[in-house]
């Protein structure tokens, strides 16, 4: 079945500006949002139906805060943008010399031409060539990731009051982040924080407050990107509270039992642990290789795609490629560059739309970095300021208030943050059996061939917006 042609516009009427938007993240929903009054269309297509504040996952994953929290719906947030459309469906192709968008969900792939394209796509786990290490040891790069973590944390626990074996009880009350940067830190603090507060006294066989927490990583810093002095800071906070921090420490083995990692020295350690957590390594998204390909620039070691300095690809002006998909100048993966990314393509839209000089090259404005490490303490570095401790960690919680989008949203994350840090419990401990079988469906289908309901026996139309002709079905990336 195709879709009917929509009307023709009048003669007289000039066709709007199309502008195509991929992906819900920082870039992708600042970049419209900074469209709003732009004469233009905007759609957005994504494969998620969310705008997924990834800074927070980690309190998913420990049962601080709900997925709702973090990750609204993005048709809500845009729902008085008039200008604007969400699109639910997963990028496969970008057509650069015909301008337009494959995009795959069910029915079939829908195909969507732009006059303009903004990609942002983010990035996924990168396990350094080592993929057969995530079944054991989950990233932290989606909601599925944080709730799969949630419930093996929890889960954990459980399984070390059941257990007989003091051995066994010991490695299930073993937890080891792989990744000493941000990331990691925060999972690393708030497992303690599990350990020695929240679940104290909900357990009879087993004493909590013995668990070990491991945080290894192959570099010879935590949070190197801080600099000499918050590293250090850090370092000391995390082991005050009693977390193991293994530097130099790469990673050569992981499987169900625990994990096996190799100094510079050439010397092998092992850590019996059931729950393991990746929080190393990103690859970007793989339009980056497929726009590269396309265009002829290059990608850097991460998979991101080498733009030109106003963050358009090579040869072609009319496509920007903004946030954790994009390298240049050395920035780094944050949510700032890709929401300016975004804002500063939106930005050269909109002036050429109104014949207006453009902005020219991106320049990225530092607003700082920061990370909690556990309830009440953080590091945080405003340019040449840097900070450890209670006032660090009240810059981090009025920054991310700000962050968190919508009034609600960020009543309810406060309330939550209160019941957790003032107090000693968590409310969103909830793991659910059907929880696990649909992420397992869902993670078939993603390493099986592409078959999309719809799809199965069939060849599906292939539906063309703006009611163009009909193109044969493109094979999925
Ligand atoms: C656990 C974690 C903690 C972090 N903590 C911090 C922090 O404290 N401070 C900080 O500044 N930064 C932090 N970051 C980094 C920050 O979140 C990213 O830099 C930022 O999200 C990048 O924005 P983006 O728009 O490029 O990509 P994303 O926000 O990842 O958005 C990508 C979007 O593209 C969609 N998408 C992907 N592929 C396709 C496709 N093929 N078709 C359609 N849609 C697609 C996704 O569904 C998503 O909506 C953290 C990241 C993680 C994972």
């Amino acid at each position: 079945m195709t879709t009917p042609a929509p009307a023709t516009p009048a003669a007289t009427e000039p066709a709007r500006h199309k502008v195509v938007v991929i992906g819900s993240g920082f870039g992708g929903l600042f970049a419209t949002q900074a469209l709003k009054r732009a004469d233009c269309d905007v759609t957005m297509i994504s494969k998620t139906t969310m705008h997924l504040f990834q800074p927070l996952l980690y309190q998913v994953a420990t049962g601080i805060l709900s997925s709702g929290e973090i990750a609204p719906a993005t048709r809500e947030i845009l729902r008085r943008q008039r200008n604007a459309q969400v699109l639910l469906g997963e990028v496969t192709d970008i057509d650069l010399q015909a301008r337009t968008v494959t995009s795959m969900a069910a029915p079939g792939p829908l195909v969507t031409p732009y006059d303009s394209l903004i990609v942002a796509a983010g990035a996924g786990q990168s396990y350094f060539g080592n993929d057969h290490f995530a079944e054991f040891a989950p990233g932290m790069k989606t909601v599925d990731d944080a709730l799969e973590l949630r419930g093996r944390i929890f889960g954990s626990f459980e399984l070390a009051e059941r257990s007989t074996d003091p051995v066994e009880r010991e490695r299930f009350l073993t937890f080891v982040v792989i990744g000493a940067g941000p990331t990691g830190v925060e999972m690393a603090g708030q497992i303690v924080e599990l350990c020695q507060r929240a679940l104290r006294k909900d357990f009879r066989r087993i004493d909590t407050t013995q668990a070990r927490v491991v945080l290894l990583d192959a570099a010879p810093a935590v949070l190197g990107a801080f600099g000499p002095k918050l590293s250090e800071d850090a370092r000391g906070i995390l082991e005050g509270i009693g977390v193991e921090v293994l530097l130099g420490a790469k990673v050569v083995g992981l499987d169900a039992d625990g994990v096996t990692y190799e100094t510079p020295e050439g010397v092998r350690g092992f850590v019996p642990a059931a729950c393991k957590i990746w929080a190393a390594g990103v690859a970007a998204s793989p339009l980056a290789a497929l726009l590269a390909e396309r265009s002829g620039a290059e990608v850097d070691r991460a998979g991101r795609i080498l733009v030109q300095p106003d963050l358009t690809v090579p040869g072609h002006p009319e496509v920007f490629v903004v946030g954790d998909m994009a390298a240049l100048d050395d920035l780094p993966g944050v949510a700032q560059v890709a929401i300016q990314g975004g804002r500063h393509a939106a930005a050269t839209i909109r002036a050429r739309l109104r014949g207006q000089p453009e902005p020219g090259p991106f320049r990225y404005h530092d607003k700082g970095s920061m990370a909690t490490i556990t309830r009440f303490s953080a590091v945080a570095k405003v340019q040449r300021v840097e900070t450890a401790g209670f006032l660090a960690w009240l810059l981090w919680l009025a920054v991310h208030l700000v962050y968190i989008v919508g009034f609600k949203k960020r009543l309810t994350t406060l309330l939550h943050w209160a019941v957790s840090f003032l107090g000693r419990t968590r409310s969103e401990r909830t793991t659910t059996p059907q929880q696990v079988v649909a992420r397992n469906r869902l993670r078939a289908d993603r390493d099986a061939p592409p078959v999309w309901p719809g799809a199965v026996g069939e060849r599906p139309d292939v539906r063309v917006e703006d009611g163009g002709t009909e193109r044969p079905r493109p094979t999925a990336a």
